[in-house]
């Protein structure tokens, strides 16, 4: 089956900060959703839950990821395994090559990543993703990139769009002040506030950024910026898949 959404984010967490309520919406739609998360997030604290190695932070929060991709519908999480913290000095060709791989196995309709900025807090992770994702879009549809892939019965795969997240400029007094490209796609996502909020609880390690999650990551919309594909029918859409043929 093709045509769902595919993202790719960096740790665990961004896919319920970042779109938690687009996916919420898009799979009890019954569009299939699926994740693609670079690192573990073994860099990161613990909120106090207790935790002896980076090892076994990574493991508890990849069983987090899994709680709160069930709670958003998520069909598959594929996690890439690399280092939280080193996505920006690593050669990025097979990080590339395991996110082509990804999207020709799943073979979304809509691909979404971190804009190039990287998200409000700009981490070098979150700019290296969206960097790795944005080359993987092109490739993943051209049969003599990653070619050894093929072999195993993948094809190349062309998604029909790729997003960025984005959001409003924020006001001069805002803690994070960094802004994306302008936005071309908003997703209402009021009515999936407690399903989002719900995912962000699954990821116990991070409760000590709720408050900062409830400011940030409860608006009332989730907003999107065309980055390639499909051009779209309205410079706004209220719906990523709007003027593509499903
Ligand atoms: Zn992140």
């Amino acid at each position: 089956m093709t045509g769902g959404i595919a993202c790719v984010f960096a740790h665990p967490d961004d896919e319920t900060f970042a779109v938690g309520g687009t996916l919420a919406y898009y799979s009890a739609a019954g569009f299939r959703c699926d994740l693609f998360c670079a690192t573990d997030g073994d860099a990161g604290r613990s909120s106090g839950v207790p935790v002896s190695s980076r090892a076994e932070l990574a493991a508890l929060r990849r069983k987090e990821l899994r709680s709160a991709a069930t709670t958003l519908g998520i069909e598959v999480v594929v996690m890439g395994g690399l280092g939280d913290g080193t996505l920006h000095q690593i050669d990025p060709t097979p990080l590339i090559g395991e996110i082509v791989r990804f999207l020709r196995q799943r073979r979304p309709a809509i691909v979404m990543t971190f804009g190039p900025e990287g998200a409000p807090n700009a981490h070098r992770d979150h700019r290296a993703i969206s960097r790795a994702t944005t080359a993987a879009f092109f490739l993943a549809g051209i049969p003599t990139e990653y070619s050894d892939q093929l072999p195993a019965g993948l094809e190349p795969h062309c998604a029909s769009r790729l997003f960025y997240v984005a959001w409003q400029p924020p006001p001069p007094e805002a803690e994070l002040r960094a802004q994306s490209l302008a936005a071309t796609a908003a997703i209402p996502i009021a009515r999936w506030h407690e399903r989002k909020l719900a995912a962000f609880m699954a990821h116990e390690t991070q409760h000590d950024h709720v408050e900062r999650f409830k400011t940030l990551g409860l608006s009332d919309v989730e907003y999107f910026a065309l980055a390639a594909g499909t051009p779209q029918p309205q410079p706004m859409i209220a719906d990523l898949f709007d003027g593509l043929a499903t």
